[in-house]
């Protein structure tokens, strides 16, 4: 905080209260001291060395946690106070607080040490200030051209584009404010709409359609980074395969933290989905299009990598709609309180019942359940439209696809939902 941080995270000093030694093996499944979620405790497994999952005990965990940041707590007041100071965020960038004590011989860190010259004070000749395109240069160019066209009576304004690339991140998010604070202050009308549209091969960066409100879509033929529409409110967030310079359709895939806590409108990815997509998902609809590319096998190891969703799909969910079309890869639905995943059996790539059995996780408070005649329809409107997206970008082949597998919708698709337990109040009599 001394040289300059105003915000200090202790999620790792946190697991390690409770016994993590930190080893980064928590993707692997296997963790040793029993907090992250496991493999299936077979004999198999105990013979190859791995241990039996015994989960923490939450009690402890709870008492060595509030001990040791009530302890901390009083540590730092006291270092601060030590210091002259009331508040600990009043020594935010006091560098000259710092004094180097050892390695003087080795690493003079003086320089960093020092205070930074006051404004207006001109700085070395040879100093060079290096500007760049800011980061959210596109999404604030977008919300401005939108919002001007708004402005001359355009109720429903389309922006085209084929350059969205990693630098350009949170696309339409500036928009979603620039809207809302028009309808608030009647600078725009509250039927107006906008749709942007990213051709060929794009791939934004970072945050697309975060925050995403209603009235506005983003259609996205390429792919997109981590945290794609993360707490969206509204609205349609929709990523399509694009097509390469050899004119053939590939991509469409997502990064990390798709949809995080979104909590209405609706997602559409035709590819695959980097891990926890859906987690802690709130209230919206996701279409997860991408299909089992070869027979499932799990004896080959490295599940979430082989899978269409790479891990932990739907963690935390709370409340929404999911179909997925692939394999929704290991530790689906850990801690899932609320919310329906429907899951599509391709059978004829091995995906069964019992292989989705096994994707779910350990001591995960769900279950599988065939549809019934409430969730029929619902199935069918969520994959028609998707369908419609796919007929819309020309993609006749995968529409024919996937018209198919509406067409067996009953048969062929099963629901995971929180144990009844889970969500039937428990009544005193
Ligand atoms: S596998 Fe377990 S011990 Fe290792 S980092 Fe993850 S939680 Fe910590």
């Amino acid at each position: 905080m001394l040289l300059g941080a105003n915000r200090v995270g202790f999620g790792t000093m946190a697991m390690v209260i409770i016994g993590c030694t930190a080893c980064r093996g928590c993707q692997l499944g296997t963790c040793h001291v029993g907090i992250a979620t496991q493999i299936e405790t077979t004999e198999e497994a105990e013979r190859q060395g791995l241990k039996r999952f015994v989960p923490r005990v939450l009690e402890n965990g709870v008492i060595y946690e509030t001990t040791f940041f009530r302890g901390m707590a009083r540590e730092i007041r006291i270092l601060t106070a030590k210091l002259g100071y009331h508040r600990t965020q009043d020594l935010v960038g006091h560098a000259e607080l710092l004094t180097q004590t050892r390695g003087l011989d080795k690493l003079d860190l003086s320089d960093l040490l020092a205070p930074p010259a006051p404004a207006g004070v001109p700085q070395l000749e040879s100093d060079v200030r290096i500007i760049r395109k800011p980061l959210n240069y596109l999404t604030s160019l977008i919300s401005g051209l939108v919002a001007e066209t708004f402005a001359k009576g355009e109720e429903r304004v389309r922006y085209d584009d084929d350059s969205a690339t990693s630098s350009d991140r949170a696309i339409g998010t500036h928009l979603a404010g620039t809207m809302v604070r028009g309808w608030q202050e009647g600078r725009i009308g509250a039927s107006c709409e906008a749709l942007l549209h990213f051709h060929r091969d794009s791939v934004p960066g970072n945050g697309l359609g975060a925050f995403t409100i209603p009235h506005i879509t983003i259609r996205v033929e390429g792919g997109a980074q981590d945290g794609v529409g993360k707490s969206m409110r509204g609205g349609k967030v929709v990523i399509l395969k694009g097509e390469n310079r050899n004119g053939v359709r590939v991509g469409g895939s997502v990064g990390k933290g798709l949809g995080y806590g979104a909590q209405g409108g609706t997602f559409i990815v035709q590819g695959e989905a980097d891990s926890r997509a859906c987690i802690r998902l709130s209230g919206a609809d996701v279409v997860l299009g991408g299909s089992i590319r070869s027979r499932i096998d799990d004896t080959l190891g490295n599940m979430a990598g082989r899978a269409t969703l790479k891990g932990f799909a739907c963690e935390y969910m709370t409340a929404g709609r999911v179909v997925v079309l692939g394999d929704p890869g290991p530790w689906f639905c850990s801690g899932m309180t609320g919310g329906t995943v429907y899951c599509y059996l391709d059978t004829e790539m091995g995906f069964d019942r019992e292989v989705l059995r096994r994707r779910i996780a350990q001591g995960a408070g769900v279950e599988i359940r065939d549809l019934d005649e409430y969730d029929l329809p619902r199935v069918e409107q969520l994959l028609g439209r998707y369908h419609r997206e796919l007929l819309h970008s020309h993609q006749e082949d995968e529409a024919d696809w996937l018209a198919e597998v509406m067409a067996r919708c009953r048969g062929s698709f099963v629901k995971v939902v929180p144990e009844q337990a889970m969500i039937t109040p428990k009544t005193t009599e």
